[in-house]
């Protein structure tokens, strides 16, 4: 489609999607209007009110890259190589690097500030963003969207001619859709909640501890973890069931909760001098894996990142994910001849790879926070390394194809079930890599796995 002045694209919810989709839409000429329920950060502050800082990895990179914005981001990104994980006898932890060189890491970012670069991308680009905006409902006949600002209680209809939903695992254009569409929605609730903390810097400014890893204390049915922040900080967030034992509710008051970490946390309590303060302040919240069938209202609407597919957090991957819809949507809708064909052609594309990488995400919780210092899970990861070294661009780690390419979430997680094939079948009896027969290995990656397909550009 040709975009122009007076056709207008309207996106619901301006974060992390909503604002990258719009720089990108806004610089192909389309007239763009983004329609935000908080206040605007810039002035504000920052009221995202979870997670405080993110992991970006290669496909959110190549979207940043793609909208230049690259350099900005990346000033304020702290290198993450490995997992450096945290034994519970306190001994000294042990990194678990995520590549195979430095080329091959993750990102913490700060979700606030990242949000506020793109928003500032979006506005230069020419897209229009009206903050204390909420989308209320949708008369989609007569294609009216009504916003209400939830401060003065003024209510605005606005025509449109599409609707794009990046409004977040909440979304008020999914509840405006339901009625009209079968989208076939379930949500999944894992069972298991998240409360972050905090480790702030040490007395001389420095870190506290090791800032270029992804710490994890791994404890089987649940862990914590911790990500590096620009300011010396590190954000923890402590992932546990929410009933049962131990859970939130065997947590009921601080000294359960001090008892707690100091008999399974005991290397991470001294970093951290505030957890009182962050125990008692900081909320519990509930994880969860959100299907969607349907993601779309023939031309009318459309929805992408969280509000079509929600993910647990544990890939690091539901950001990443989002920013390549942005890439795949602004795609569909410059080739298309209307939007019902960009929107169709955009869910036929994202939907089996965000399938892909929510039943990934789930898996790698059982990974992180059971098998890391399991010994099969060690020796399979000791040949999983030793492979990518010996058939690149072949035997190539999951891990590494989510997480340091672009390949599509669905191939990685088909490849990914040949390759744990071999690495279990091959390993089967061995205690380290030394007793690994690397010949029969090499033998099994030659017969089952083809080259990994390039990615298209
Ligand atoms: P959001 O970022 O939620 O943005 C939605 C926006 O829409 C918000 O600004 C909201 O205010 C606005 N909005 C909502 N409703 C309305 C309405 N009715 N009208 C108008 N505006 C509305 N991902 C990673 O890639 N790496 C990580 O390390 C990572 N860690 C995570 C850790 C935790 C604990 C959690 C919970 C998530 C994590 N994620 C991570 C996932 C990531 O946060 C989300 O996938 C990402 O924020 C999705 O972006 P989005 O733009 O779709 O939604």
């Amino acid at each position: 489609m040709n975009p122009s002045a007076d056709r207008k694209l309207t996106l619901i919810g301006a974060g992390l999607a909503g604002a990258l989709l719009a720089t990108l839409l806004a610089r192909r000429g389309w007239s763009v209007d983004v329609y935000e329920k908080r206040p605007d950060p810039r002035n504000k502050g920052y009221e995202g009110g979870r997670s405080i800082n993110l992991a970006l990895a290669e496909r959110g990179l190549d979207a940043l890259r793609r909208a230049g914005l690259q350099d900005v981001v990346m000033a304020q990104a702290v290198m993450m190589r490995g997992r450096l994980v945290h034994p519970q006898d306190g001994g000294p932890p042990t990194l678990q690097p995520y590549g195979l060189d430095d080329s091959e890491v993750i990102w913490s970012v700060h979700r606030g500030r990242l949000n506020i670069a793109l928003l500032d991308a979006a506005e230069a680009a020419g897209a229009r963003i009206h903050f204390n905006q909420r989308l209320d409902s949708v008369d989609f006949e007569r294609r009216v969207a009504l916003f209400v600002n939830d401060h003065d209680r003024t209510a605005r209809p606005q025509p449109f001619e599409a609707l794009i939903g990046s409004d977040g695992a909440g979304s008020g254009l999914r509840e405006a859709m339901r009625p009209h569409v079968a989208l076939e929605e379930r949500f999944q609730p894992l069972g298991h909640g998240y409360k972050e903390l905090e480790i702030p810097p040490a007395a001389d400014g420095g870190f506290r501890t090791d800032p270029n890893a992804l710490h994890i204390w791994p404890r089987g049915g649940y862990m914590c973890i911790a990500l590096p922040n620009t300011e010396h900080t590190f954000t923890v967030t402590l992932f546990l069931p929410m009933q049962g034992e131990p859970s939130f509710r065997t947590l009921p008051d601080l000294t359960a909760a001090r008892e707690f970490f100091q008999r399974d946390f005991t290397d991470a309590m001294p970093l951290m001098p505030d957890f009182d303060a962050d125990w008692t302040n900081n909320p519990v919240s509930g994880l969860g894996t959100l299907h969607l069938q349907r993601w779309r209202m023939d031309g009318r609407a459309v929805l992408l990142g969280d509000a079509a597919h929600a993910m647990v957090p544990f890939h690091g991957q539901g950001m990443n994910c989002a920013f390549e819809d942005c890439l795949a949507l602004d795609r569909h809708i410059a080739s298309a001849p209307d939007f019902e064909t960009a929107f169709a052609g955009f869910e036929a594309e994202r939907r089996p790879n965000a399938e892909a990488i929510q039943a990934m995400a789930l898996e790698n919780y059982v990974e992180m926070r059971d098998s890391v210092d399991d010994p099969d899970y060690l020796v399979q990861r000791a040949l999983e390394q030793a492979l990518a070294r010996r058939h690149p661009g072949h035997f190539v780690p999951r891990y590494s194809m989510v997480s340091f390419t672009c390949v599509p979430y669905a191939t990685a997680f088909e490849r990914g079930k040949l390759q744990r094939a071999i690495l279990v079948e091959a390993t089967r009896g061995c205690a380290t890599l030394q007793d690994v027969d690397l010949a029969n290995a090499d033998a099994l990656v030659r017969e089952r796995l083809p080259p990994l397909p390039a990615v298209p550009a």
